[in-house]
């Protein structure tokens, strides 16, 4: 497994492959790899010549307020999951400025399914991954890249983008990987003291309780929120936002039609933010 800690080298070796007719998938993380993360690599296997993935904890997709600096890092763990997951290639800046040269004055910015959800409550946050995303692909120049759905609307914030400016990459999406009594995989469950590990289970809890009611025949979106709510309330956990949405479009709703409609959590468990969602 290769890896490079520069910019140019990830581009010579993405260009070179290019050259031989090769194809290459691609998945972009923040590190500290789990399941999730593995699940993505895989199935990158199965679809590419070569995989690479990129390790780097993105500064301007954190608020002034959040986790940026504790934000979990273990680059010697996850070079050996990449390697056990048939990964080609890793891509980890050593340095910022591999992706923010000084002077770096150029964002993205998706202006619609950027909006409401995460996009309300973390100002700028789908800015910044935009922007990454943009940069990764440039310097990786993938010809598909691979994304969870855990992270719904960021999911559809890069389809947006990728259609808009005429990206030559394929957006694939694949389902969020769970720990077995559900809770949705994260790096930052991390953070999860053994109480609020307990805790957090309100969130896919209320979420599976709702996809169950929409199969006995619920359609009022406000019912589904309800459903989430009251398990929130019973786990002490302090909602962010609950809402029923579009799949696509992310508009709100107020009646679901089976397969069209999503339904998204974010809620702190202590000091930690957790997001979930499933279809519906
Ligand atoms: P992150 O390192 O959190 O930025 O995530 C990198 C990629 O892994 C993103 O496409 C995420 O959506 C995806 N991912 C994170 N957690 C999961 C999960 N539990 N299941 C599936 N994909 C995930």
């Amino acid at each position: 497994m290769e890896l490079f800690r520069t910019t140019r080298e990830v581009t010579a070796w993405s260009a070179s492959l290019r050259r031989q007719g090769r194809t290459i998938a691609f998945v972009p993380t923040m590190g500290y790899l789990h399941e999730g993360h593995l699940s993505l690599m895989r199935a990158a296997r199965g679809r590419a010549d070569q995989v690479a993935v990129s390790i780097f904890v993105n500064p301007t997709q954190f608020g002034p307020k959040e986790d940026l600096s504790r934000y979990p890092r273990d680059l010697d763990g996850d070079l050996s999951k990449c390697r056990s997951a048939g990964v080609d290639a890793v891509f980890a800046p050593a340095d910022e400025k591999e992706l923010y040269p000084t002077g770096a004055q150029t964002f993205v910015e998706v202006t619609q399914v950027s909006q409401g959800l995460c996009g309300e409550k973390r100002p700028g946050h789908f800015r910044g991954v935009a922007t990454v995303v943009t940069k990764l692909f440039n310097a990786v120049q993938p010809h598909l890249a691979l994304f969870g759905e855990k992270d719904y609307q960021q999911l559809q914030v890069l389809k947006a983008m990728t259609r808009d400016l005429l990206l030559p990459i394929e957006i694939v999406g694949l389902p969020t990987v769970r720990e077995r009594d559900g809770l949705a995989m994260s790096s930052r469950n991390a953070y999860l003291s053994p109480d609020e590990r307990g805790r957090a289970l309100a969130l896919s809890r209320g979420l599976f309780a709702a996809q169950k009611a929409v199969a006995a025949g619920e359609r009022s979106a406000a019912a589904l929120v309800q459903t989430v709510r009251a398990e929130l309330l019973a786990s002490s956990l302090r909602e962010d936002y609950v809402a029923c949405v579009d799949s696509s479009s992310l508009r709100p709703l107020d009646t679901v039609t089976p397969g069209s409609g999503r339904l998204l959590v974010a809620a702190f468990c202590g000091t930690t933010r957790l997001i979930d969602n499933v279809g519906l």
